[in-house]
């Protein structure tokens, strides 16, 4: 043991359950707690705990679900006790499995130096191998690289044979069984024979080494004295077997985690795995953390409603510690576009209030969500981050559509136009450049192309694109019609460049293309999302000081709900909520794969500390191939009692029965579904009355004076037009200046006294 010199005064930082978790002493240990109780806060005291106590640093093995937790987690820890805590061993399952390996490789026969492959490395091999296997030679259908390494993984993770989990999981590659399987084999005797490890083999190798080599499991087991996992929910059955092969033997092992939580069982992870701790470790001593730290209680109210509504019941009601705010909201849009704009709107005004990006984040199920948000950010120049998928205009198929639409605006945009060429079947890197060239005597003939001087095999490639270019190019054509014309044609080709993973991008293309029917001119649409990066980073900042953000160097976070894990924002956004995006289509299969979904959504909402906004864009419903019902929203707040939310349409305060109106007696499914899942509706009380002390958005008072007329007194939701800058809407009026969200210019703050504003059409 060693002294340390920091004193540590738990006193002043914890609650009393917290200290005794803090200072449990011996043996095994299960924190369960719910969200935003102080889980993670409790075992950075505790490491720290551990560490002032003398226990050796090295000696402590903190496991996170992330590399990055574990280095914040770790910092903390040295704020706390000192430099000493640097030294423990902290960081993910896979992280600490890669430094035992190396030590124990030879047992294994691996050498020490053996080499490790990241997913990308792991994809080229099973590219290498796939070339070489004769079901996929010539078959443009045969599953890419990623989705192969995808079935792997899975299938490793999951226990379940590759065959077994086509049939379960991907069965619309069922007749590439035999070939798949083969191509596993080939890719685990490629690796082992190449002294490589992937993630996968990580904790594989790790469980094989330490359960047939008992001289070596005591000697790890040794090593650390204490071993703390936060986030245990989402371990899966190796992870927990591993912990247990590591800790037995002292059982000085704490747990932390929140079964309500357990989101990633794609990944193998079983919530019940965390019930199973006590019987993995006899002797267990089970602490609940009560109070939530977090979240306003009345958040906290709708997440304990959510709680209720799973079928595999929870033991937690989430208890506030904190004083009372807002209530949240619940906000019925029309399209996406609508919704898209009221989230802004309200991250604008955030801005302006003084709140910093970086307590706001906007929360979605999945990455595509987001993509209407996204234009905006970019067409306003926001700054935000996206964790758990890329942005919209960074995605290939994306750029391929984004392409067309380019070129039916500006027919001499030579690199939208090598994009779209190098997409057709029979034109390559030379033909290309001959078509190129020919326009530069024939500039701007789209719808000519097959006139160009290229071989016989391209041109039948090029009469069709060129019939596309002669549609498109119309003037003539609405944005809607442009894009379904240019998805027509495209369809075809992104099955073949994409033939195993085709469906999900269509999605992406479905999102983006109603974003662009939506808007109203495509030269501003396309010349908005044209992103510069430096050129735009120093536009973002000066941005963020027009907003009045007392932060430049903030970034908005946009993120898939399961990245936001462990993570808080004061004000949180969850966007989408409506059935068919969320819970999506797929999860309503099985009454536990419902469940998940349920789960994620309380991980979405206890992740607000201050103020939760939940936005339903009923259109986007209707657009859904989730079912031919009405939009509709999602059913997790169907059931909420209407004294724990204020719901507003658009912009307007309504009563809770708009949640319900959109559902006629017809929807038979819907409402099986979810009296079956969820409980029957509750009605209304009859005197309810929603309106808000606090709602923010105020019942715009748009005036109806005649198109054209001077505004000299513009209020809040008006449309008016700005000499320069066009038409637009009024976010807000103070001290003689208007905060104008133009069509064309973004936000902007004029002087209302010589802005010279008239009325436009609404
Ligand atoms: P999750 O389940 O989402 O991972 P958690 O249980 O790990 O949540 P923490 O992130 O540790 O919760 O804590 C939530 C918030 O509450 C943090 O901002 C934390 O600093 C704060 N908090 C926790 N306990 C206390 C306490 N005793 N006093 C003051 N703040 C606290
Ligand atoms: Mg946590």
């Amino acid at each position: 043991m060693t002294q340390t010199s920091q004193p540590l005064d738990l006193t002043s930082q914890l609650n009393e359950s917290q200290i005794k978790a803090t200072t449990h002493l011996g043996g095994p240990l299960l924190i369960i707690a719910g969200a935003g109780s102080g889980k993670t806060r409790t075992l950075v005291h505790r490491v720290a705990w551990l560490v002032n106590q003398g226990f050796e640093a090295s000696s402590i093995l903190l496991v996170t679900f992330t590399r990055k937790a574990a280095t914040e987690m770790l910092n903390r820890c040295q704020d706390l006790v000192g430099a000493t805590a640097g030294r423990v061993t902290g960081g993910t399952f896979h992280s600490i499995a890669n430094s035992l390996l190396r030590r124990y490789a030879s047992f294994l026969g691996y050498t020490r130096g053996f080499g490790i492959l990241d997913r990308d490395d792991s994809e080229s091999l099973v590219g290498r191998l796939r070339q070489n296997n004769a079901s996929a030679a010539g078959n443009p259908n045969f599953p890419k690289k990623n989705t192969i390494m995808n079935i792997i993984s899975q299938s490793v993770n999951c226990g379940l044979s590759i065959k077994e989990l086509i049939k379960t999981r991907h069965h619309h590659l069922v007749e590439f069984s035999e070939a798949l399987n083969l191509l596993g084999q080939e890719y685990q005797e490629e690796k082992k024979i190449s002294d490589l490890m992937d993630f996968d083999d990580l904790l594989i190798n790790l469980e094989k080494l330490l359960s047939q080599n008992e001289d070596i499991r005591r000697e790890v087991a040794g090593r650390f004295t204490h071993i703390l996992v936060d986030e245990y929910q989402d371990t899966n059955p190796i992870q927990a077997r591993l912990t247990h092969l590591i800790g037995r033997d002292h059982g000085n092992v704490t747990a932390v985690g929140d079964e309500a939580q357990s989101i990633y069982s794609f990944r193998g992870a079983d919530f019940r795995n965390i019930m199973d701790f006590p019987n993995l470790f006899p002797g267990t001593t089970v602490l609940k953390l009560e109070d939530n730290y977090r979240s306003r209680p009345e958040v906290l109210s709708v997440a304990n409603h959510l709680l209720t509504l799973a079928r595999e019941k929870y033991d937690k009601t989430l208890q506030p510690n904190r004083q009372s705010g807002l209530k949240p909201k619940l906000i019925i849009t029309g399209s996406l576009r609508n919704e898209a704009e009221l989230v802004f709107t309200k991250i604008a005004s955030l801005i302006q209030s003084g709140v910093s990006l970086s307590d706001i984040a906007v929360l979605f199920r999945a990455a595509s969500h987001s993509f209407e948000l996204e234009a905006l950010l970019i067409k306003n120049r926001l700054p935000f981050v996206k964790h758990g998928g890329r942005k919209f205009v960074e995605l290939p198929h994306v750029k391929d559509y984004f392409a067309f639409l380019r070129l039916s605006v500006n027919p001499h945009d030579a690199v939208s136009l090598a994009r779209v060429l190098s997409l057709l079947h029979g034109l390559g890197a030379k033909s290309v450049e001959k078509v190129l060239s020919w326009l530069q005597t024939n500039p701007g003939a789209l719808d000519k192309l097959h006139q160009a001087p290229v071989a016989n095999k391209a041109k039948n490639s090029l009469h069709q694109v060129s019939a596309l270019f002669e549609k498109i190019g119309s003037s003539t054509l609405s944005p809607a019609d442009t894009s379904r014309e240019v998805l027509t044609f495209y369809q075809e080709l992104l099955k073949e460049l994409y033939p195993d993973d085709y469906p999900g991008r269509q999605d992406d293309l479905n999102e983006a293309s109603q974003m662009v029917a939506g808007a109203a001119n495509l030269t501003n649409l396309m010349a908005d999302l044209t992103l510069d990066p430096p050129a735009a980073l120093s536009k973002e900042r000066s941005a963020l000081k027009a907003f009045g953000s007392p932060d430049h160097q903030d970034e908005l976070t946009l993120s898939t709900i399961h990245s936001a894990k462990g993570l808080e924002w004061k004000h949180l956004f969850i966007i989408s909520a409506v059935d068919g995006r969320f819970p999506s289509p797929y999860s309503l299969k099985t009454a536990a794969a419902a469940d998940e979904e349920l789960r994620l959504m309380y991980v979405a909402v206890t992740r607000a500390c201050d103020e939760l906004t939940v936005t339903m864009p009923m259109e986007a419903s209707m657009m859904s191939s989730f079912s031919a019902h009405k939009p509709a929203p999602s059913r997790f707040f169907m059931t909420i009692p209407f004294d724990k939310v204020d719901v507003f349409q658009n912009y307007h305060p309504v009563g809770p029965q708009a949640l319900n109106s959109s559902l006629s007696s017809q929807d038979a499914r819907y409402h099986e579904d979810t009296e079956q899942y969820y409980g029957t509706f509750s009605q209304p009380p009859e005197n309810y009355d929603s309106i808000s002390e606090y709602g923010i958005f105020q019942t715009p008072k748009v005036t109806s004076a005649p198109k054209g007329s001077p505004v000299d007194a513009p209020v809040t939701g008006q449309r008016v037009k700005h000499p320069v800058f066009g038409n637009g809407r009024i976010l807000k009026v103070s001290n003689q200046k208007a905060t104008i969200d133009f069509d064309l210019y973004g936000l902007k703050h004029v002087m209302i006294a010589y802005a010279k504003l008239t009325q436009a059409e609404s």
